[in-house]
């Protein structure tokens, strides 16, 4: 099946293409689709079903979306469901607002975070399925690895012995927040 998804990031489309393996994930920008909705939901579910509904206003087909972020216990949850926008969005790079992160959290003990994924399968206006899923780990003194995007070099998975950055794809697929969101979307589309 032609699934669209809610999103402008290739990082996403490629590991949510190799969970969705047996369906063929189109974005927006594919078809010159400009796509860029206010994230104004107060949570994680709030704003994929907004994605979701935004997106099949303008294709009518079956959408999946997904609003995740990283929740730092020391920072009181955040930058959470603004993790994308912390530091100044995309004015800053990755590795900016990894050292920025860092700066605010300092030296406080506290270090467990975690990453949240909230993931919605819209196959109409009324018919909707939503789940959201974390990947669990401590922040790290100083970012390690260069895989991954984001807030990957500063997740240190105990389990795993090492950060999600130092994950091979493959890895990371297995365990990420939005895999475990997807593969439970992947059941009611397969
Ligand atoms: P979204 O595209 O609005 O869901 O924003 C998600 C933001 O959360 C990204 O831009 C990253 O900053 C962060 N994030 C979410 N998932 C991951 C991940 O798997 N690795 C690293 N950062 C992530």
């Amino acid at each position: 099946m032609t699934v669209w998804f809610a999103s402008g990031n290739e990082h996403k489309r490629k590991e949510v293409a190799g969970i969705l393996s047996k369906h063929t994930i189109k974005i927006p920008l594919d078809e010159g689709i400009a796509f860029d909705p206010a994230e104004s939901g107060k949570t994680f579910v709030d704003n994929a079903l907004l994605k979701a509904r935004a997106l099949f206003e303008l294709t009518g087909e079956p959408v999946i979306a997904d609003d995740s972020g990283l929740c730092v216990d020391a920072l009181g949850g955040r930058p959470g469901i603004f993790s994308a926008r912390y530091g100044g969005g995309k004015k800053i790079s990755d590795s900016e607002r990894n050292a920025l992160l860092l700066r605010e959290i300092g030296n406080n003990q506290l270090r467990s975070a975690r990453f949240v994924c909230a993931f919605v399968l819209l196959l109409d206006n009324e018919r909707f399925f939503i789940a959201q899923e974390t990947l669990e780990g401590e922040i790290v003194t100083d970012p390690c690895g260069d895989g991954g995007f984001g807030y990957d070099p500063l997740l240190y998975i105990r389990e795993k012995g090492c950060t999600v950055s130092q994950l091979t794809e493959v890895e990371k697929n297995k365990i990420s927040h939005r895999a475990k969101a997807a593969a439970a979307i992947a059941r009611w589309l397969d």
